[in-house]
């Protein structure tokens, strides 16, 4: 073997090589020109691990044949530049214990040349720094995934050095706050970015808290570069110093604009559900289902129970104590249901502190297992005591009313809509002698009603029940000896708001009495008639004989008296008939003796007539038809109310001095009008005049003597006629009176 080191004395070569390099704590060896082993020391084999023999005498990459690949290229090339190789954490791979490992070496390849210059060695220094690698590269992973992680959760993290304010941040928190990537900013630039509101009251205070705490924590609103307004929550740690003054603060930022968006729209619509409430006047509370504790009681709960909202709270037990003891069970059953139905309610007396006594109502629903949460009630609270005092009240005077009803003579009786009749006083038992339920059934009530007046009993009840117009009619009721009493029987309907029927109110009246006094009077009126016939026909007999022998005479005097004798005895005729007429009508006893006739005839011939006796008017005719008018009716009732009208329209035009009929058709009806142009009627008199006795008051009643039946007579006889009489007029200006037959009369 040549002398490697000729220039060191043998003797330190050695010493060097075996005690130096020995024990130094890299590993050191000498591979010669043909890679073969010439030293190693402990270090070299303890990183290889190998023992000396395997290696010394033998080539390199015999022995390492996996790093022949590696190698090489790097050996030749210090060959050939004659320049050492450093190579800090060269990653290689290694054989070691039978394993190919990879591992990390800070490696130098020293050539070493001869004094000829030629290369003799190779000295190879190896430090291993595996472990220092990969722990950095954990490191690096870790920091990366942190990266990773926050980039992604949307969180931006920031270090800040509150001694010169430096501060490094990821580049998320650059995009929260509306900055370029690249762009560098400053911490005083972020603060500014922070609503002053916000800065002032939460990001200081936030601080202030932190120094104590040491948690940095908060939620503000900032303005991004843009201009955009966002929220961001913050969440940091403060460091310190060893002497306590803080150092450094470290955190992470989070862009919670989204969140906070649906979290004021949630309050928003959390405030108009409790806006909401507030107008209903109700309370709210939630309660725990399985162990029936109660939370969450709005201020009106409390309030309603009589506590101040402000000041004072309660729990579930303070609540159960003010329920009324007798009423424990109804809450009790109520909860009960809830479970099966889902829906609670249940009424309840309560007592207040101050032994006030109020009534509540509870309704809520039960929510199952809503996300997770545990079953649970939400509901409402309302005051009802008012309520229940009106509803005792009513029924109070409900009580009071039947009674009253029960207590006087009169038949009351009530129905529904649909003319079904589900009430009736006492006296209806009492009269007929039947029990209650027998005037319950449908059409119970007819049973009573005498069998004449059965039928048009029935139509003219349901009529007035289809047109929801009042009902009256006269009728006679069984009582229990089986005798019939008259009865004026009336109902109208109470209307709602909507003008549908609620129900029909209706009451019958005994008018027995008064009926057998009409009909005195009705035969005393035939009897007074039929008696003063005779001597009227014989006055009015030898007054037109009368006439005739002296109506040319000198005597101005006689032949005027023989005038006014025949038109006063005509009047007094007139007002018999009519009087005579009344009572018929009234006793249902006024025959129509009904024929086709022209109309046309009998208008004309009226006219004629009233001509010769009244000839302060002229009467014009008008024919509104290319043809005669033939009709089906009773031709004296039909003069008599042509009459009438005429008589009318001559009586209330004093001042006037003519009448205008007509006649024409309309439709299916022969119509004839009567015009006159006299004194008139407020529109309100208009539908009364056709009425009994009515007569038009004011000062005119004076002034036009009469009964006021004529009218009445005119519509008898048209209803009867199935035909119509109607009327339009105007104060001062005079009146117009049509009446119409049915021109198909059969
Ligand atoms: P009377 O005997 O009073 O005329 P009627 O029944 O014929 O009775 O008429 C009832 C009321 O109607 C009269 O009192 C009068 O006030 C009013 N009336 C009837 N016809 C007319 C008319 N043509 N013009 C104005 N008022 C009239």
């Amino acid at each position: 073997m040549k002398d490697k080191f000729p220039n060191i004395p043998y003797g330190l070569k050695e010493y060097v090589l075996e005690n130096v390099l020995q024990k130094t704590p890299f590993g050191f060896s000498l591979v010669n020109e043909d890679y073969i082993f010439e030293f190693a020391n402990d270090e070299w084999l303890n990183i290889v691990q190998k023992k000396r023999a395997d290696i010394l005498g033998k080539k390199m990459f015999d022995v390492f044949p996996e790093t022949k690949d590696q190698l090489l290229s790097i050996f030749d090339d210090v060959k050939i530049n004659k320049q050492p190789f450093y190579s800090p954490e060269q990653s290689f791979k290694l054989k070691r214990a039978g394993v190919l490992q990879d591992v990390f070496f800070n490696f130098v390849y020293q050539p070493i040349y001869s004094d000829s210059g030629d290369l003799q060695y190779f000295a190879i220094v190896v430090i291993e720094v595996t472990d220092l690698v990969s722990i950095r590269n954990k490191i690096k992973n870790e920091e990366e995934r942190l990266r990773l992680a926050t980039e992604s959760s949307h969180t931006a993290t920031w270090d800040l050095n509150l001694k010169n304010s430096k501060i490094i941040y990821s580049t998320y928190l650059s995009e929260i706050f509306e900055y370029d990537e690249a762009a560098e900013i400053t911490h005083q630039q972020l603060r500014n970015h922070v609503i002053e509101y916000d800065r002032v009251n939460i990001v200081e205070k936030a601080f202030e808290q932190a120094l104590i705490t040491g948690k940095y924590q908060y939620e503000a609103r900032i303005i991004g570069k843009k201009g955009n307004l966002k929220w961001v929550s913050t969440n940091g740690k403060i460091f310190f110093d060893q002497d306590g003054t803080p150092s450094r603060m470290l955190g992470v930022m989070q862009d919670i604009t989204e969140r906070k968006k649906n979290e004021i729209l949630l309050a928003e619509s959390h405030h108009q559900l409790n806006t909401a409430l507030d107008a209903t006047k109700l309370g709210r509370f939630d309660m725990d289902y399985e162990t029936q504790k109660k939370y969450n009681f709005s201020p009106r709960f409390l309030s309603i129970l009589g506590y101040d909202a402000e000041t004072e709270t309660i729990d579930s037990k303070k609540f159960e104590d003010h329920i009324h003891p007798k009423y424990l069970k109804v809450r009790t059953e109520a909860l009960k249901q809830a479970k099966e139905t889902g829906d609670l309610y249940y009424q309840t007396k309560i007592i207040l502190r101050n032994g006030e006594v109020k009534w509540i109502e509870i309704y809520g629903r039960l929510l199952e297992n809503y996300q997770g949460s545990k079953p649970y009630i939400s509901g409402t609270i309302r005051d009802i005591t008012e309520l229940k005092e009106f509803e005792k009240s009513i029924k109070e005077s409900e009580k009071k009313y039947r009674f009253l009803a029960d207590a006087i003579p009169q038949i009351i009786w009530i129905g529904e809509s649909d003319g079904q009749l589900t009430y009736f006083n006492q006296a209806t038992m009492d009269y007929s002698g039947k029990n209650y339920n027998s005037f319950l059934e449908k059409g119970g009530w007819l049973d009573i009603v005498h069998p004449d007046e059965k039928e048009e009993n029935m139509r003219l009840w349901n009529e007035s029940v289809k047109n929801k117009m009042p009902f009256s009619y006269e009728h006679r009721f069984r009582n229990k000896n089986n005798e019939y009493r008259w009865f004026l029987s009336r109902a109208i309907p109470q209307l709602d708001e909507f003008g549908a029927v609620k129900k029909w109110v209706g009451t019958s009246t005994d008018i027995d009495e008064m009926k057998r006094l009409d009909q005195h009077k009705n035969d005393f009126i035939k009897i007074a008639n039929h008696e003063l016939k005779t001597p009227i026909t014989t006055i009015k007999g030898y007054v037109q004989l009368l006439k005739k022998m002296r109506g040319d005479s000198e005597d101005q005097f006689l032949v005027n008296s023989l005038n006014t004798i025949d038109n006063q005895i005509n009047k007094l005729n007139h007002l018999m008939g009519e009087l005579l007429d009344i009572s018929r009508i009234e006793s249902g006893q006024l025959p129509l003796h009904k024929d086709y006739f022209s109309l046309l005839k009998l208008v004309t011939e009226t006219i004629e007539d009233i001509k010769a006796a009244e000839q302060t008017h002229q009467i014009n005719f008008k024919l509104k038809h290319a043809s005669d008018i033939e009709v089906f009716a009773d031709k004296d009732r039909i003069t008599q109310v042509l009459n009438n009208l005429l008589t009318n329209a001559i009586k209330y035009s004093p001042t006037a001095n003519k009448v205008k009929v007509t006649l024409f058709v309309e439709g299916d009806c022969a119509v004839v009008s009567v015009q006159d142009f006299g004194i008139g009627m407020d529109s309100y008199e208009l539908n009364k005049i056709f009425d009994r006795f009515y007569r038009v008051s004011g000062k005119d009643e004076v002034t036009f003597p009469g009964f006021g039946i004529g009218l009445f007579i005119v519509k008898d006889i048209m209803d009867r006629h199935k035909g119509k009489i109607w009327v339009t007029s105007e104060k001062n200006e005079g009146s117009t009176f049509c009446f119409s037959l049915p021109l198909l009369e059969n």
